[in-house]
Formats: structure tokens, sequence, C-alpha cells
């Protein structure tokens, strides 16, 4: 097989699409990639599974006078979502659905490793088909194996998300954070249980929780500068097992946003600093757990972002927009934290947002992404 043309990539997206799994299951969607790539022309390919992270694929293509290595990631999960599309070729897996697009992303990727396979790039390169975006932190976990190392160590890392509020085909990118940071959230109130109708002998954490909640909402409001900006979201409350037994114990899940790692262990400390304070008050015991394996900030190195920008804008081809970060998290954060690198969208236009069950990416994106990331790494690689 030569070059990957636009009906066999959405072939190979429609597939992808129909046998979507979750974090770390991604046995058939692993299998798949390995068989499409054993289809190209492996004259410069290397392929190596992890051992320890079975459903992960790294190939490598040796550059013809290399400089350096670059790297380039996909992930490859899905997300526990009922797809609601009605498409042909929709999930077939109950209760799983590639809601992120990382169909897409996938086939990005492969587009773009059969066009190096078929045409050599100077420098070498390294293709990370990654598992565990969406929980679990696939990417710290190869990076923690070692994987990158040696001749499978990039110098740089590239890495795409596609974007439905963009129009089909664009690139989007910005300067510093692309993606927020995120620290998950645990907090249990310990009180006393007892009658409804005896509140002087119990300590009641139903009102302990509201109470936390509502200055939990000052902490962005209050203690963060408003141009930077944050986010808390207690998402989960749970006191309480029925209507005239004073609750005892609540306890609370969220999530915290923020653009730097700065930020967010700014917001971290007020959190804990509310949750002595209602434990004083309330005379409870409060405990705030805060998870900060979430998904570190996807904070863009400069220079290499500036050349990638530079391109982008300068291609007549590529239709080029300056992003906002997002708040949601991704965890490349994690390997651009060691490795330097640019993330960057892909514009599939679409009214649905993702991780929704509707979502149904313009597939007329992924030739135009192949074509914006060839052009940019060849340009890149003759540097
Ligand atoms: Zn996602
Ligand atoms: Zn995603």
């Amino acid at each position: 097989m030569a070059v990957l043309t636009e009906q066999e990539l959405i072939k190979i997206r429609r597939h992808l699409h129909q046998i979507p799994e979750l974090a770390l299951k991604e046995v058939q969607t692993s299998a798949y990639l390995e068989k499409v790539i054993a289809g190209f022309n492996q004259t410069h390919l290397q392929v190596k599974k992890i051992p320890d992270l079975p459903t992960g694929l790294l190939v490598r293509v040796e550059g013809s006078s290399p400089k350096r290595t670059v790297g380039y990631r996909t992930d490859i999960d899905a997300l526990p979502v009922t797809e609601e599309t009605g498409l042909p070729f929709a999930s077939e897996h109950p209760g799983v659905m590639h809601a992120c697009g990382h169909d897409i992303h996938m086939t990005v990727a492969l587009g773009v490793l059969s066009y190096f396979a078929e045409h050599q790039p100077t420098d070498n390169m390294v293709f990370f088909f990654q598992p565990a975006e969406e929980s679990e932190n696939g990417g710290k976990l190869a990076y923690e194996l070692g994987v990158f190392k040696g001749q499978w160590q990039p110098d740089e890392f590239y890495g795409l998300h596609d974007n439905p509020d963009l129009p089909a085909g664009a690139i989007g990118c910005r300067m510093g954070t692309l993606f927020a940071g995120t620290t998950e959230v645990n907090i249990d109130l310990e009180g006393k249980g007892g009658h409804a109708a005896y509140p002087q002998d119990a300590n009641d954490m139903v009102v302990a929780a509201a109470a936390l909640i509502n200055q939990v909402q000052t902490i962005i409001s209050r203690s963060i500068d408003p141009i930077e900006g944050g986010v808390i979201t207690l998402g989960k409350l749970e006191a309480g097992t029925i209507r005239n037994v004073i609750a005892g114990h609540a306890h609370i899940e969220g999530t915290i946003r923020g653009l730097t790692q700065v930020m967010i262990k700014r917001i971290d400390q007020r959190l804990q600093d509310v949750g002595e304070g209602i434990a004083r008050s309330f005379n409870a015991k409060v405990t705030v757990g805060l998870n900060q394996g979430g998904y570190l900030p996807v904070e863009n190195n400069p220079e290499l972002t500036k050349r990638f920008i530079n391109y982008m804008k300068d291609n007549p081809d590529v239709n080029f927009v300056e992003t906002e970060p997002a708040m949601t998290g991704e965890d490349f954060g994690y390997l651009l934290s060691k490795i330097p690198g640019t993330m960057f969208w892909l514009g599939v236009e679409d009214d649905s947002q993702l991780h929704s069950a509707t979502l149904n990416p313009k597939e007329s994106s992924i030739e135009a992404g192949i074509s914006a990331i060839t052009g940019f790494m060849t340009a890149r690689m003759a540097e």
C-alpha cells in the first residue's frame, strides 16, 4: 500500500469509529492499527510494542540524514457514552463511543505515517499511538515505563485534538497554554447522624456541606485574577439516606481547572483553607483530597510553537485560526512537560461538542489535517 488515499482514510476512520474501546482496553483498536501499519512500505519502519502497556504502539521511521527525532502522538481511547448519531457506521460496542473524535486523530496519524513511510523523512520520526487519554494517564504511564529512551526518544513532540467549533480542516493553535490543567477533588465531611427531630444531639453534614459548597464559589470570584480565570466545579454530592435521619457524613467530588501549574496550586490551597474553616465552624472533620495526578496544563513550547504557527499562517492552503485556551484537560500536557512540543487543533466543524453522544466530525478534515501536518514536518526537518 502506498500513501493512504482519502477513500481509504475514510474507510479506516469509520471502522475505528465502530470499535471504540475504553482506556487501557483498546485491544481491537490497537490490533487494527497494527494491521493497517503492516500494510505500509516497511523499508524505513520499525514497530515496537510496549509489554506493560499492551494496547500502546510505537512506530519509528528512520530518517535519511537525521538532525533530530520528531515525535507525533495520537490518543486511541473512547468514552463511556451511548452513541446517538444514527450514523450507518455508529459504534458497535454498547455504551462506548468515540465521542471525543480520537478516531479522527488516529486516522490522521496513520495518514501522516503512511506519507513518511513512502517519502522517507530526513529526520527520524517516532509515532506514539497512546492508550488511555480520557482516564488512567496513558501518556504518563508510557513515559514512566521508559519507552521514550534511546532511539525512541523524540527531541520534540507534536499532537492534535479535533475541534467542532472550527471549520473543517482548519488548524488552530496559540502560544502558551492550549488546554487547562486539572486537579481532581474529593471532600469528606464527618459529623454525627441522628434523629431528624433531635438536631441538638447530632452534627448535620448536609448543612455543613451546603456551607462549604457556597464558600467554594468565592474562590474563583474573590481569590483569582479575573483576567487569568479558573474553574472549580463540584459535580457530585452524596449525603444522607432518608428524609427523617440527620446525615452524619457527606461526600463531594469535583474538579479544578487552571491555565498554569501556579494557578492550579493557588486554587488547591484556597480549597484546603475553606475546608479547614468549615471544619472549625461546624466542629466537623473535613478532609479535602486533591489528586494532582490529574492532567497538567498543555503548555506549548514557545520556540517550536512560533515556528509551527508561522508555517501554518504562511501556507496559503491552510486555514489557520488563532484560538483561545480550552478549559478542558488533555493528558498530552504531561509529555509536553518532559519533551518540548506543540499541541494544536484540527477543525472538524460540528454543532455537537466533544464528549457529546451526537458528535459527528466532518471527514473532509482528515485529508486537510494530514497535508498541513506533513507539510509542516517536511519544512521543519529542512531546517
Ligand atoms: Zn475527551
Ligand atoms: Zn480527546
